[in-house]
């Protein structure tokens, strides 16, 4: 019996009530198996013994005290009817006090006279050591008394002692004959125990090393799980030599950038020669990547990423030729209509010369309105197809599709990404980022795909330069921008609200919105055309003032953070964020990249609201020292800590409660290499010492299929 087949409901277990069961499910406890992985938060260990003299003499604010005293007298303190119960207690190396609030049964259960166990954390005051928390017990109670406590989150009215004694029936009742899905080799190589041993340890643990030990292991054995599971996705994609090929490709790819782009199809270097510029190394290296995945027997599934500016578009375009000049479609999947109307303009002004045809699919297609543009796709006349998700609403049909591109990929759902997967399950699958996925999450949500980074910008860009000013002193970044536009640049001012909303709070009420500042800024600034863009426009609308800002009519335009994402307009030089304590790092540093595209100097404003948060302030600092994005992604996550982990935790294929991403990085490192060794030397998991790794497995699997975990 593994684990995870204990499905049995909670309230199976002894002791656990109708409000227990409640509370339980607040911590997502609604079975045995999520019960006995509750792991302890910490624990209090009281196999250490501590006199008073010791406590004393230590210099801590908390003093641990565990020792066995004798009762020397009762005093009542403080004014009024309800007067506070003192119980001094000695225990031959000094005198204690045990402070009683709302305790006052202890008068009659602690009497003069009386030797009992005492424990807690003391506080020196008023020249005397005080226990306001405390446990007491009857010296005979000994053994019980002086272990070591598991301390559970808790939820609703569940108390510790609920947890302790419910975990006791759990792991007698359930565990005996627990199978270990770890192989024993692996046990031994990390000097871990079974898994029965770990989940005792860790809930009735002798000794603190204990804790230790049993922490470890699950810790290791849920990334391990992960790992795997990736692993074996990643062989059933590329098959059993997924492992064997991988790294030693490099070889390979410099080779290819040797005779790049003799390797290319005739409509890719077509493209590439009517470019006004060379390619970079890393574009070149990832279209590398990319054509060697075209020609391998096994469907592509790769994730590009590179800073905003890098030039993935580019890569995209050529890959999408790779696949066109082999007689498929392609398709690029955007987050905004606004950025599909961009890609599918340059697409065609790029390919249409070269014979062809570009459409554009914008907002969901019904089944009703056939259209040219339906039987253009349908029949195949239409090649590179760009647009929205409508792109893959149940109506759209496709001539042979061969690949799916999907751009600024975090701005979809995971449902969305998902529901993507299951149609492109034959098509090649490239998916685009921005914001640079740090190495913990690429090794868990993208972790059985191939990643393809680019980090060389083109050349001749000189960095943004980053300012920032505390609102009040916007006067001055406002005459900045004054001198930038007389030199014949464009800018935007990017504002977290569209309008003055009915927020009841001061601060909403004080936000400065995206349309009272156009108003503001045409007023500031009467020579220069002013436009504002914000999502709630129609279609033509945003079209017109795009169209109006590309082409230099508009010099300033009003936005929200609607142009975070992909749009390009190389003469725009200048960015002012305002209120940007109230976007997060990664999209002040998209924002920031719609700057810097052109050759001459960018600047980026970020204009803040004092008082600023420790972790707004952080950020903004932050943003200020580097504009390298993976810095920048890393350090995002570090400012967010364990709190904000949830997300990212639960994305991926199984829900982490002992790991973490960011601290158990170098676990996560080893598991991984330990799911590859095994996968390279039995792919199916076939040996008999992986038989019980193979069946957990098929249930996780089962599990998964049925939406039970
Ligand atoms: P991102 O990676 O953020 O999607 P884009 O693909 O939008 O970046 O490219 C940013 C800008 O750089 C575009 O104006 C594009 O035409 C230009 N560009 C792309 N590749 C090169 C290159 N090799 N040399 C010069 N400019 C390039
Ligand atoms: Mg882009």
């Amino acid at each position: 019996m593994h684990l995870e087949e204990l499905r049995y409901p909670i309230d199976d277990l002894r002791g656990v009530g109708p409000a227990a069961k409640a509370d339980l499910a607040k911590l997502g406890i609604t079975r045995v198996r999520d019960f006995l992985l509750h792991a302890p938060r910490s624990y209090e260990d009281r196999t250490m013994v501590a006199n008073i003299g010791q406590a004393i003499a230590t210099h801590a604010e908390k003093r641990w005290v565990n020792t066995l005293a004798t009762v020397c007298s009762h005093e009542h303190f403080g004014n009024g009817p309800r007067k506070t119960l003192k119980i001094v207690i000695e225990d031959g190396t000094g005198h204690a006090s045990l402070i009683c609030f709302n305790r006052d049964f202890l008068e009659h259960s602690l009497s003069i006279g009386k030797t009992v166990l005492v424990c807690g954390f003391a506080e020196y005051r008023f020249a005397e050591l005080q226990l306001t928390a405390f446990e007491v017990a009857a010296p005979s109670q000994e053994p019980k008394f002086r272990r070591i406590l598991p301390l559970y989150p808790l939820a609703g009215k569940l108390q510790q002692g609920f947890f302790r004694n419910a975990m006791l029936h759990a792991l007698s009742n359930y565990t005996p004959g627990l199978n270990d899905f770890l192989p024993t080799g692996l046990c031994l190589k990390h000097s871990f125990p079974d898994r029965k041993q770990a989940l005792t340890m860790l809930h009735v643990p002798q000794t603190m090393l204990e804790t230790d030990t049993a922490t470890k292991r699950m810790v290791y054995e849920e990334l391990f799980l992960l790992q795997i599971q990736l692993a074996r996705a990643t062989i059933d994609r590329k098959g059993p030599l997924a492992f064997k090929t991988g790294s030693a490709d490099e070889h390979a790819i410099q080779e290819g950038i040797q005779s790049f782009p003799k390797r290319l199809s005739e409509l890719s270097r077509r493209l590439i020669q009517s470019l006004p510029f060379a390619l970079t190394s890393g574009q070149i290296a990832a279209v590398m990547e990319i054509y060697s995945d075209f020609d391998a027997p096994y469907t592509m599934s790769r994730l590009l990423q590179g800073d905003v500016g890098c030039g993935k578009t580019l890569v995209a375009l050529i890959a999408a030729c790779e696949a066109m000049s082999r007689g498929y479609q392609a398709v690029i999947m955007v987050p905004t209509v606004l950025l599909a109307r961009q890609h599918a303009q340059r697409a065609a002004t790029l390919l249409e010369p070269l014979g062809i045809t570009v459409a554009m699919v914008a907002g969901a297609m019904s089944s009703s309105s056939r259209s040219p543009l339906h039987d253009a796709i349908a029949g195949g006349t239409a090649q590179l197809i760009i647009g929205t998700h409508g792109l893959f609403s149940p109506a759209m049909r496709y001539h042979k599709l061969g690949l799916v591109i999907i751009d600024e990929q975090h701005r979809f759902g995971v449902s969305q990404r998902q529901a993507l997967y299951e149609k492109a399950s034959h098509p090649h699958l490239l998916m685009m980022s921005a914001t640079p996925i740090p190495q913990t999450l690429a090794l868990t949500s993208f972790g059985d795909m191939d990643i393809s980074t680019v980090t060389t910008m083109p050349g001749g860009r000189l960095p943004v330069e980053t300012h920032l000013a505390r609102m009040g002193n916007e006067q001055k970044v406002y005459d900045w921008i004054h001198k930038e536009l007389k030199k014949g640049r464009q800018a935007y001012f990017v504002y977290p609200l569209v309008a003055e909303n009915g927020e009841a709070t001061d601060a909403a009420r004080e936000l400065k919105s995206a349309e009272s500042m156009a108003e503001s800024l045409s007023r500031l600034f009467p020579d220069y055309k002013v436009a504002l863009i914000h999502a709630r426009l129609s279609d033509e609308h945003k079209e017109a003032v795009m169209h109006s800002f590309t082409s230099g009519e508009t010099a300033i335009l009003v936005a929200t953070s609607v142009v975070e994402v992909g749009v390009d307009v190389p003469n725009a030089s200048c960015m002012v964020v305002e209120h940007a304590e109230r976007f997060g790092l990664a999209s002040l540093h998209q924002l920031r990249g719609r700057v810097g595209r052109g050759n001459v100097q960018s600047f980026c404003f970020f204009v803040y609201t004092e008082p600023l948060s420790e972790d707004g302030k952080e950020r903004i600092l932050a943003l200020k020292a580097t504009n390298d994005g993976f810095a920048l992604a890393e350090k995002d996550l570090a400012i967010r800590g364990p709190g904000d982990m949830k997300g990212f935790q639960q994305s991926g294929f199984i829900r982490l409660r002992f790991a973490h991403v960011i601290r158990d990085l170098d676990i996560m490192h080893q598991a991984r290499s330990d799911a590859i060794e095994i996968l390279s030397t039995d792919p199916t998991l076939a040996l008999p010492e992986h038989q019980e790794l193979h069946g957990l497995l098929e249930i996780i699997r089962r599990d998964e299929d049925a939406g039970t975990r």
